[in-house]
Formats: C-alpha cells, sequence, structure tokens
C-alpha cells in the first residue's frame, strides 16, 4: 500500500466504521484497517438506542442533538448499505421500584418531548409484558441492527478499497521527526485508533481512565412470538425484537477485561430475566450467545482528538453501553475538526480535558 493518507483508522467496529464513513465524505483520503476477528463490543450489543438508561435514567449531555444525528446518521447509511439499519420505537422501561417514580418526573421536567411526567398503570405497556408498578415509554430511540450495517460498511469500504484487513499494531506506527506517520509504505497524516477494548493495551492510550467491563447478549428464537412485545423493554434486562420469532436478550454486565467466549453461566442469568420481564414466557431456543468488552469512560464523556505529545495519534472511544446513541454525533465532530479545523467538544477532547492531567 502506497498511498498518501489524511487518516489511517485502526478498528472496524461502529465507531470506526463512522468515523471512516464521514470522513471519506467530507473528501479526505483514508484507509481503514481492522483483521475482523470476532469479540468486538459491537457485534455483541443489543443495539438498543435509548435517551435514558438504567434505574436513574441517566441523560447524556448534549441529548437532543445526539438523538437527531443518530437518527440523520443511520437513515444515510441505510441508503449506502442498502439495509434498514434503524427502527424507531419507544422503549419501555418496566419500573423495578417506586423509587423510580421521582426519576422519571425529573428527566421529564428537562425532556418532556421524550419522556411522559409518570409511568403508565402495567396494562398500557406492550403486549405480553410484565410490569406490576408501571412503565414508562421513553420516545427518540429504538433499534439499530449493528451486525447488518457493520457488514455493509465493510463491504462498501472494500469496493471501494479503503479496507485493510490487518491488525494495526500501534508499535508498527513509524513517527519520523517532522513528517507525517508511516506505516506499510503509506504515509498518513494522522493514525486514529478506534480499537474498543483494544485500547486497554495502546501504549499511546493505556493510561486514559478506563471502565472496563464485560458483557454478553442472546439472541432467541421464541415459540408464541404474537403474544410478545413488539418494542424493546427494558427492566434490569432487556428484550428487543428483531423481526419474526428472533430477540435479543441482554446484557450481562461484569468487570473484566477478558472477553472469551459466551457463558453457560451469563446464558442462565439472562434467560432467568424472561419471568420479570414478560407476563408469560414462552419457551426459547438459544440461536448464539455473544460476548465484548464495552470499552467505557470513567469519568463519563467519551476521549476524542489528539494526543497531547503527538497530533499525529489520535483516538475516537470510550462510549460504553450508548454507543449507537453517541458515537454519530462524536466521530462528526473529529471527521469535521481534521477537515477543517472545527472545534472539539470540550468535555471529549483529550487535549482540553482537565480531569486528565
Ligand atoms: C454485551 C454488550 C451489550 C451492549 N449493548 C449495547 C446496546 O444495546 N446499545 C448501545 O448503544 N451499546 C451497547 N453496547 C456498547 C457498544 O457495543 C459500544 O459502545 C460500541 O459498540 C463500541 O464500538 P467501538 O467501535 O468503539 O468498539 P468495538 O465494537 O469493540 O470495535 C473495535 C474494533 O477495532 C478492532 N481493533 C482493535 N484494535 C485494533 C487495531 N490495533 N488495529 C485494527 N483493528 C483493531 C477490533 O477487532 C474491533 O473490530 C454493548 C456492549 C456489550 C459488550
Amino acid at each position: 500500500m502506497a498511498a498518501r493518507l489524511d487518516a489511517l483508522i485502526a478498528g472496524q467496529g461502529l465507531t470506526g466504521s463512522l468515523l471512516a464513513y464521514r470522513m471519506h465524505s467530507l473528501g479526505l483520503e483514508i484507509r481503514i484497517a481492522d483483521p475482523g476477528t470476532e469479540g468486538s463490543a459491537s457485534r455483541a450489543a443489543a443495539g438498543i438506542l435509548s435517551p435514558f438508561t438504567g434505574p436513574r435514567y441517566q441523560a447524556p449531555m448534549r441529548l437532543a442533538a445526539l438523538l437527531d444525528e443518530a437518527e440523520r446518521t443511520y437513515a444515510e447509511l441505510a441508503s449506502v448499505t442498502g439495509h434498514r439499519l434503524f427502527r424507531p420505537m419507544p422503549v419501555w422501561r418496566l419500573l423495578q421500584d417506586d423509587g423510580e417514580r421521582e426519576r422519571i418526573a425529573r428527566r421529564h421536567a428537562d425532556h418532556p418531548d421524550l419522556i411522559p411526567a409518570q409511568p403508565v398503570p402495567g396494562r398500557e405497556a406492550p403486549a405480553g409484558t410484565r410490569a406490576p408498578l408501571g412503565a414508562v415509554p421513553m420516545r427518540g430511540g429504538g433499534h439499530v441492527d449493528l451486525g447488518r450495517l457493520l457488514d455493509g460498511l465493510r463491504g462498501w469500504f472494500r469496493d471501494r478499497g479503503l479496507l485493510i484487513e490487518e491488525r494495526l499494531g500501534p508499535g508498527t506506527v513509524a513517527l519520523p521527526s517532522g513528517e507525517p506517520a508511516r506505516w506499510h509504505g503509506a504515509t498518513a497524516q494522522h493514525v486514529i485508533f478506534c480499537e474498543g477494548a483494544g485500547a486497554f493495551t495502546n501504549p499511546w492510550w493505556q493510561s486514559l481512565p478506563w471502565r472496563r467491563s464485560r458483557g454478553e447478549t442472546l439472541t432467541l428464537r421464541c415459540e408464541r412470538p404474537g403474544d410478545l412485545p413488539q418494542a424493546v423493554v427494558t427492566g434490569g434486562e432487556s428484550l428487543v425484537p428483531l423481526g419474526g420469532d428472533r430477540y435479543r436478550l441482554g446484557a450481562t454486565y461484569e468487570r473484566g477485561d477478558e472477553v472469551g467466549g459466551p457463558t453457560a453461566e451469563a446464558r442462565e442469568k439472562l434467560l432467568a430475566a424472561l419471568p420479570r420481564l414478560l407476563e408469560s414466557p414462552p419457551a426459547v431456543r438459544v440461536e448464539a450467545g455473544h460476548a465484548g468488552l464495552r470499552p467505557g469512560s470513567r469519568p463519563g464523556p467519551p476521549f476524542i482528538g489528539l494526543h497531547p505529545e503527538d497530533p499525529r495519534i489520535g483516538i475516537v472511544n470510550g462510549f460504553g453501553s450508548r454507543g449507537t446513541l453517541l458515537a454519530p454525533w462524536y466521530t462528526r465532530r473529529l471527521a469535521d475538526h481534521l477537515a477543517s479545523g472545527a472545534p472539539l467538544p470540550r468535555e471529549a477532547d483529550v487535549r482540553q480535558r482537565t480531569d486528565l492531567q
């Protein structure tokens, strides 16, 4: 590969795919490297895009802009890949304790268009769900088909000669003084690492305050799909309709930075959640188990930008369990920064953040 590039991007998970697509659309010369091995977070993810998460109904900053960018990006990529990638639908939170009512009211005060002031009675929740304490529909979210997105964009990059089916080891990048970075005969103004959990061992980025969490999901085939909810339902674990009799059930959270394969413990734990989510759980067949490491940021905001000691090296990472919502907006910010010098958001920029010094 002899090329003069604006950027080499390491990693074709959700983050690297969106960054590479966006930079290419802005007319920048890029290549994206990924060996395509198993175990990425994006392949393990349930694909839920929700404005609020967990029993605390946590919301990221810039929520309205994030939702808007996500919807526009997935629609644009649907026309690029020829597949519908985002299905907007309410995400129904099934209340697990009465304390949630107060948090719902608080979120409503900030986002009245996304969440009602109070939960509705369980009988108004989607058919088949079990919600004795009530349920609350959260608008603006839905499901992203991450498998299709990754496969579709991988083919799109390959057809354009932009994909390198190899690992881009940080130690194999040469950084001659005052010149662009060099890798495999190519020169690049920037090498941007979108490695997910791979960053935990990247000498440039391993000292960032990572939150390391391992997780698993299951793809299920369910009997009586007609009696099951046709919306995302969540209450501790979550159930996502994939169409027909297929559902995704997730996710477990464990500490750890070894991904390994799917485990019997996680499968048991996830299946045990069905009676909590469903009035009358159907017989199910586990079609596949999926395991991955969530690359999260301990302080909260993700990590993006150029290394304080060498601006040829960059990063986009740390989306934790919210990649579907955060990645479209933050990758666009870095693409715009590299294309035209647009400022990066302060809360995420690894050069400006005082919490990383
Ligand atoms: C079990 C589970 C469930 C989840 N559920 C959801 C959910 O419902 N909704 C949601 O929004 N988020 C969810 N997440 C989180 C979401 O998966 C992540 O936020 C997001 O996918 C991270 O994408 P990424 O591209 O940064 O990392 P990854 O998807 O891990 O991708 C990194 C890629 O880089 C490659 N790579 C690594 N190092 C190199 C290198 N040096 N050179 C080349 N390639 C390299 C890897 O092979 C991989 O393909 C879940 C995560 C897990 C684990």
